[in-house]
């Protein structure tokens, strides 16, 4: 299993760790989730669905575990840069040095904007079909889980 490169890896979860429009994991992701939560990355994520659906879908997949918060839409708390400054939040991380040693992982161009907004490195995910070119401000580019 890759090592992570950062202390801290913020999630998004349509299309990014579960396959887009659904609730079954994209393969291979829970390998890496586990690999790293063990190795004490602090991880959250960081949704445009709603809090509380996000929190069940968390803990209805045996996730809660591996993420120390779950960020989502709520009143006050809207669109990705809100949130991902919410998840952050919830890992004791305040922007801007809270986005030090941290990344976002997404399928959008708007995960990507929202990391390069707060100075996290952008992982952009391809898998779920949004292509490489559309993520272009991405910093990496993953077009399978890291194994
Ligand atoms: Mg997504």
């Amino acid at each position: 299993m890759l090592t992570c490169p950062w202390s801290c890896v913020v999630w998004d979860l349509d299309g990014t760790l579960l396959e887009r429009g659904g609730l079954r994991p994209v393969d291979g992701v829970e390998a890496v989730l586990a690999a790293w939560a063990g190795a004490g990355v602090e991880m959250a994520v960081a949704t445009s669905a709603s809090t509380s659906t996000a929190r069940q879908v968390v803990d209805g997949l045996g996730w809660s575990g591996w993420f120390s918060h779950v960020a989502g839409s709520a009143p006050g708390v809207a669109g990705k840069d809100e949130v991902l400054a919410e998840a952050l939040l919830g890992l004791g991380r305040v922007l801007p040095e809270g986005a030090a040693g941290a990344a976002m992982v997404g399928d959008s161009p708007a995960d990507v904007a929202a990391a390069r907004r707060h100075g996290l490195t952008a992982v952009g995910v391809t898998w779920s079909g949004t292509p490489a070119d559309a993520l272009g401000g991405a910093d990496v580019i993953w077009t399978r889980p890291p194994s």
